[in-house]
């Protein structure tokens, strides 16, 4: 099957729409991430039916969790996953990219131009950093192949507003992962874990989101620095 057939069968099978528009511009941040990939570190992947299947069909499992209107900050970006596929897919809602890597940065900055995406805010900035001025600030947060959970949490649950949700993409077997994030949980004010399980279309992997709705607000002390937070996790 060909990129194209890949990615508008794998959408059918997550029982989205599948809009002609997103399916061009998803093909065309493609065939860039793979051009520019030549010349700098994006991805270990290098064929255009992996791209759809590794990085798009596994993103896209987060589309039905984002509403119209919402605001989602991508906290360890990298190339653009999961935040990038999902400002395609869901155009009504706005994304803001967030990555330590200025050169990822300038790339993602690069794509919303090429596409016109309106929806799109790349930032260059350590997320523990970000924090201080963006408490509480966004609907949503998403993260994926940045850290251990009880790390992450510490990043990206203080920008997330108490009602809110912080979905970390995480393997199959997280389980152990998630136990010992329990306190973690708790301190930061989404106590419960809840581990939402899917399949990759045409990959066959399994994977988990791991949701964590906010119902109170974080303690002001955190985040902590980054050393603090790795040295000493929740
Ligand atoms: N999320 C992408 C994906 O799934 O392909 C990228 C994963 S890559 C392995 C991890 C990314 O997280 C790197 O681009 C790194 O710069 C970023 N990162 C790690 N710690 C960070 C922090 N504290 N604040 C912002 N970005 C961070």
């Amino acid at each position: 099957m060909t990129a194209y057939q890949l990615l508008v069968s794998g959408l059918e099978q997550l029982d989205l729409p599948v809009d002609p528009q997103a399916v061009d511009k998803l093909l065309r941040f493609s065939d860039y991430l793979l051009e520019k990939n030549k010349v700098m570190n994006l991805t270990a992947v290098t064929d255009p039916q992996e791209v759809v299947t590794r990085h798009f069909l596994d993103c896209a499992a987060l589309v039905p969790y984002i509403k119209e209107g919402q605001t989602v900050l991508d906290v360890g970006t990298g190339a653009g996953f999961p935040g990038m596929p999902l400002a395609i897919l869901c155009p009504g809602a706005q994304f803001t990219l967030l990555d330590a890597q200025s050169k990822r940065i300038d790339f993602l900055t690069e794509v919303a131009a090429m596409l016109g995406l309106a929806n799109v805010t790349p930032v260059h900035a350590r997320a523990e950093e970000f924090a201080a001025a963006h408490r509480a600030s966004f609907d949503l947060a998403t993260s994926r192949a940045v850290a251990e959970l009880r790390v992450l949490c510490e990043l990206a649950l203080p920008m997330v507003k108490k009602g809110g949700a912080f979905y970390a993409m995480k393997a199959a077997d997280c389980e152990d992962e998630v136990g010992s994030a329990s306190q973690a949980f708790a301190i930061l004010g989404a106590p419960a874990a809840e581990l939402l399980r899917y399949t990759v279309p045409h990959d066959g992997v399994e994977r988990v989101l791991v949701r964590l709705q906010k119902t109170a607000d974080t303690p002001d002390k955190y985040p902590r620095r980054f050393k603090k937070i790795q040295t000493n996790p929740l």
